[in-house]
């Protein structure tokens, strides 16, 4: 089944670390494309195409207004076939929310928000350059569940700055411990450009040695809290895996509207240019093509072996893929305890998981090579 994704790029400030499409909107801005993501979502060539999750991410999607969040909405309906029970998601800071907003979204469907809280640290969060306090995180996820939400997804971040394995801990814990349902553990990875693209920023980030620490035993912490890893970066309490996401990695199609919102449908890839005023300006540009023929075999692997299921050989082989030279790599993965085999199954471990870029390569070449 298919997948709504839409972008809002606006934030209060924009996070030290942050590479996003997103930006501080002036007066006006978020109206403006509001109007913008419904002419795209009307325009688009396809109707009526079934769907069962519709994911508001940014950016800042708690800076839409009530009525705001309600016209895009109606529009993503009105286009497409939007099943009952569909999961509908919003991304929201924590320091932007009250109970009358959560309610009011709840009231239009809205049943599942993901906050991104990052740290129990308030020395940690101020130095992302966030703009809520680990206080007002807790009291948005009570709000939240006050309001009748209580899908609540948490995000927290993994080797920041000043961040020791105990501390990252404690905000696992925390955060774990304050009833949400499912908790995205990303690393932090400095990008180009960022504030945190500097000397200084590194001097202060935990070395590899230390994040790959802080990542195995937060995989183990959460586990013991009731939280089920069933992807790399990502855990929930059985039953409250994220739908949407999980479309991104088992190739079921998704259709994204907004600046820099990726698609992939028809069987391809595109994705819509990251020009916020350009795209305010002419939402009904032609996509920018991203991949017109996607590789089947590559991207189920590639996608699959992020995922604890892993992936199955016999699939691979029905993909075109030569499985016969397959098992010495298999082999000395499992013997490093990067790697399980169950069945015709093959999945990453934790440990697997840190090193899964040169894993991920690996298989591809051995079972595409002629
Ligand atoms: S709130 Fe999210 S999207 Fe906005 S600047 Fe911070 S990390 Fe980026």
């Amino acid at each position: 089944m298919n997948g709504i994704y839409i972008h809002i790029p606006f934030c209060i400030k924009r996070c030290s670390y942050c590479d996003f499409c997103s930006s501080v909107p002036k007066a006006g801005a978020i109206e403006s494309y509001t109007s913008a993501l419904i002419k795209s979502i009307d325009n688009f060539p396809v109707g009526g195409v079934p769907s069962d999750t519709i994911y508001f991410g940014g950016g800042t999607p708690s800076l839409l207004s009530e009525v705001q969040f309600e016209r895009i909405l109606n529009a993503v309906v009105k286009k497409f076939d939007v099943r009952r029970g569909s999961e509908i998601t919003a991304e929201a800071n924590p320091g932007t929310v009250s109970e009358d907003y959560l309610s009011s979204l709840r009231k239009m469907g809205l049943n599942r928000i993901s906050f991104g809280i990052q740290s129990c640290k308030e020395k940690e969060l101020y130095t992302l350059g966030r703009i809520h306090s680990f206080s007002e995180a807790c009291k948005a996820v009570e709000l939240s569940k006050k309001a009748g939400i209580d899908n609540i997804s948490a995000d927290i971040m993994l080797g920041i700055p000043y961040q020791t394995k105990d501390s990252a801990l404690e905000s696992v814990r925390k955060i774990a411990s304050l009833g949400v349902k499912h908790i995205s553990a990303y690393m932090l990875k400095i990008e180009p450009g960022t504030r945190f693209d500097c000397e200084e920023i590194r001097s202060l980030i935990p070395d590899d040695d230390t994040v790959s620490d802080i990542y195995l035993e937060a995989v183990k912490a959460l586990d013991r809290l009731g939280f089920k890893q069933y992807e790399i970066s990502n855990f929930s309490v059985p039953g409250y895996e994220s739908k949407h996401n999980l479309k991104y990695w088992t190739g079921e199609e998704y259709i994204g509207f907004g600046a820099s919102a990726h698609s992939f449908f028809g069987g391809k890839r595109f994705y819509t240019d990251d020009n916020i005023e350009e795209f305010i300006k002419n939402p009904c540009a032609e996509p920018l093509t991203e991949d017109s023929e996607p590789d089947a075999l590559e991207e189920y692997i590639l996608l699959g072996l992020r995922l604890c299921k892993g992936i199955s050989l016999d699939r691979i082989a029905d993909l075109g893929g030569d499985i016969s030279g397959i098992e010495s790599l298999i082999s000395r993965m499992i013997f490093g305890g990067l790697m399980i085999k169950s069945g015709d199954r093959i999945a990453l471990t934790p440990e697997g998981f840190l090193v899964s870029n040169g894993i991920i390569s690996s298989v591809i070449e051995k079972v595409t090579k002629i």
